[in-house]
């Protein structure tokens, strides 16, 4: 059986090329650079490291005031990685070139909190609006449901297969592969095995200069058929 390709690209010039008409970015680890021990603080803090088990889902699964509780530790933990956020290479020149160069939609659906990203917004992307909806924590389900997705999908008018999710995580592959849009890893030191564990990934990019340049010159994208996830929440 042969596996039909097709390119995707900013301005389609060939039979079946498919239009870039909107990007979903995940936050942590892909417009930052990779904070992974946030992660692991987070996992002590509930007393869930190295089990299998969601982080979120944990926490809702907790009685009310030891949710409370924990969420707060969470909290903490990710205000302080907050305060050493450090943008991700070429953050800045993708979304001057999205925003002066493009009629791309773009916004960031995250399992973070709305502060972080304020944060972002405020301290390394001066003057870019995102196009709303911004997904938090607020929106349930959480990635790797496909939801959030197919929510901003619905909102922006836009098919799933015209919208390239970019993020690190299994999350944020899983989700996009459900919703039906193309995937494009940021790769750092801590998920590169994510690209043999999910070979629907379409493109793999290690800094943002690379995503400008698929978008202007195209990429081959492969069809996507939704599966379970294998593995858990985060790389
Ligand atoms: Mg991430």
């Amino acid at each position: 059986m042969t596996v039909q390709v097709h390119r995707m690209i900013l301005i389609p010039s060939k039979v079946g090329d498919l239009v870039v008409k909107g990007l979903i970015f995940d936050m942590d680890g892909t417009l930052t650079k990779p904070q992974s021990y946030m992660f692991k603080e987070m996992r002590e803090a509930l007393d869930i490291v190295d089990k299998p088990i969601d982080i979120l889902t944990q926490l809702e699964s907790l009685p009310r005031i030891q949710r409370e509780i924990a969420a707060k530790r969470i909290q903490d933990i990710e205000h302080r990685a907050m305060l050493k956020m450090q943008p991700q290479k070429g953050v800045e020149d993708l979304f001057k070139f999205l925003h002066e160069e493009t009629d791309l939609k773009f916004t960031i659906c995250t399992r973070n909190l709305i502060t972080p990203v304020n944060y972002l917004l405020d301290h390394f992307l001066d003057g870019i609006k995102l196009h709303e909806p911004i997904i938090t924590r607020s929106f349930d389900p959480p990635k790797p449901s496909p939801k959030p997705l197919l929510h901003i999908s619905e909102s922006w008018g836009i098919k799933p297969e015209n919208l390239i999710m970019i993020g690190d995580s299994r999350d944020d592959m899983f989700a996009g592969l459900r919703a039906g849009c193309s995937l494009v890893l940021m790769r750092h030191k801590d998920n590169g095995h994510l690209v043999e564990e999910i070979p629907e990934i379409d493109y793999i990019v290690d800094d943002f200069h690379q995503l400008i340049d698929i978008l202007q010159n195209g990429f081959e994208v492969k069809p996507k058929v939704a599966r379970k996830m294998t593995g858990f929440s985060g790389y």
